[in-house]
């Protein structure tokens, strides 16, 4: 656990959050603040800030992507979009990395 992440201050129960499902390595929750009619974030329980440091941890990468699916079927999602920001220039808030699971309308690219 991180001082001062919020994240893992989730994962550590001590900031509430809506669990949509979890395993021992990972954690789906919903967005607090939804862009799509569903929005879960998917993270690892362990700390890490990025996608570069996801990479160095393959069985951890496969666990999240794993999760990722799962929640998706979880939520009877047909078609879903995923996104990982990395970096404050591309729009990272919060420096635990975490999945976004976007759904339930149109998801066509280019967003809009
Ligand atoms: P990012 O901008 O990629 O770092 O995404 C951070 C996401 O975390 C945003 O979509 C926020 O709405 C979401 N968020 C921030 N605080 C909370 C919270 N306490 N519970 C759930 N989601 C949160
Ligand atoms: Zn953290």
């Amino acid at each position: 656990m991180v001082q001062d992440c919020l994240f893992c201050k989730i994962v550590a129960g001590e900031v509430p959050a809506t669990v949509v499902l979890e395993d021992a390595d990972w954690l789906a929750f919903e967005d607090i603040a939804p862009k799509a009619p569903v929005h879960v974030l998917v993270i690892p329980k362990r700390h890490l800030v990025d996608i570069g440091e996801l990479g160095a941890d393959p069985a951890l990468a496969a666990a999240v992507v794993a999760g990722i699916g799962a929640t998706a079927r979880h939520l009877g999602l047909p078609a879903f979009r995923t996104v990982f920001n990395t970096g404050a220039e591309a729009g990272q808030a919060v420096f635990h990395l975490h999945a976004h699971v976007l759904g339930g309308r149109s998801m066509n690219w280019p967003p809009g």
